[in-house]
């Protein structure tokens, strides 16, 4: 549970996050998750997190960085798990919003057939719904849900929620090769979205960092094209997130504990390191040091390295799911 950034994000800009979960407690598996194993796979909502005292950490926060010049778009729920498993989620955003930085939940979506949820999240300024799929094997086969999950009733409660919501709804499609990113069910996709969610954005987003299971593949090109051209066909408006958010990480009085926040939930490009290091002129001896105790870890993708964060349980319990679920990218951390 922590607070860890700003970070940049490539939909809200500089967010500061806020990790309301437990490490890797989530309703889904999926195969392009960036943050490492899903230790419990979960559906009962349990109070995680205590908006109080979160609350007025983010507000000591919040005067440190703006002391230091450093600006916050976005405060977001973007735990290292599903961020509506916390019952506390309303009572953490309603504290969250007084401090007059609008709040964003990226969510998987796949509790919002309860209504306590959807109440939760209509505090919220800005939601994001994760929607990979239509159909029930591609959904299956692309997030891995846990198995009481009905998928009808999840697309029902984002109609619910599109109905109802004042604030902005974004949504996020994550791609992967041959599964979801063929032309039959972009359409279906793109035709839900554009039918029931009108959204302020459709986003369509490729894996860019390490993923969970070895077989994920990011789309080719040609079928990030396309899946464009299918939403715009839609009406809808669409961004993709191809590329790499940049480097403006911020962290303040620990590095090593600021580092390791941070990686618990985004996974750091070597190159965003060695920036922020510099620019707060730490030592970057200091990464050597996290790798050599084995808090971090170094992995290698698409020509880049990387460091995440490696948790206790996520040693002992490493394969404990099959098929990697769990190894690493998940939504737009
Ligand atoms: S990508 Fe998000 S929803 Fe999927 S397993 Fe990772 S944390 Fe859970």
């Amino acid at each position: 549970m922590c607070i860890f950034g700003p970070v940049p994000s490539r939909r809200l800009g500089s967010s500061l996050g806020i990790n309301n979960i437990p490490y890797k407690i989530c309703t889904y598996t999926c195969a392009y998750c960036q943050i490492g194993p899903t230790l419990r796979l979960e559906l009962e909502r349990k109070r995680y997190s205590d908006p109080e005292k979160i609350a007025s950490s983010v507000k000591k926060r919040l005067l440190c960085l703006a002391e230091k010049g450093e600006k916050v778009d976005y405060i977001t729920l973007v735990p290292d798990g599903e961020p509506t498993l916390d019952t506390a989620l309303g009572e953490l955003l309603t504290e969250l919003r007084k401090t007059s930085i609008p709040v964003a939940v990226i969510t998987n979506s796949s509790l919002i057939w309860e209504s306590q949820v959807r109440e939760a999240l209509m505090l919220a300024d800005w939601v994001s719904l994760k929607i990979d799929a239509i159909s029930e094997d591609v959904w299956r086969s692309v997030d891995r849900p846990h198995p009481a999950l009905k998928h009808d009733e999840i697309l029902e409660g984002m109609k619910i929620l599109a109905a109802d919501f004042t604030g902005k709804l974004c949504t996020e499609t994550m791609l992967v090769r041959d599964l979801n990113d063929v032309p039959e069910e972009l359409e279906k996709i793109a035709d839900f979205i554009s039918n029931y969610l009108n959204p302020y954005t459709a986003y369509i987003s490729v894996p860019t960092r390490p993923p969970a299971a070895s077989w994920v593949l990011p789309p080719k090109e040609e079928a990030v094209t396309a899946a464009y051209a299918i939403y715009k066909k839609k009406g809808l408006t669409v961004e993709t997130l191809t590329g790499y958010e940049g480097n403006e990480f911020v962290i303040t009085d620990n590095p090593a504990e600021e580092i390791l926040n941070i990686t618990a939930v985004h996974p750091m490009r070597s190159d965003a390191i060695e920036e922020v290091l510099r620019r707060w002129e730490a030592d970057e001896q200091i990464i050597e040091d996290l790798v050599d105790e084995g808090k971090i870890k170094r992995v290698e993708y698409e020509g880049n390295i990387y460091y995440l964060r490696v948790m206790g349980d996520q040693k002992e319990k490493k394969g404990a799911l099959a098929d990697g679920i769990g190894s690493q990218p998940r939504c737009d951390r």
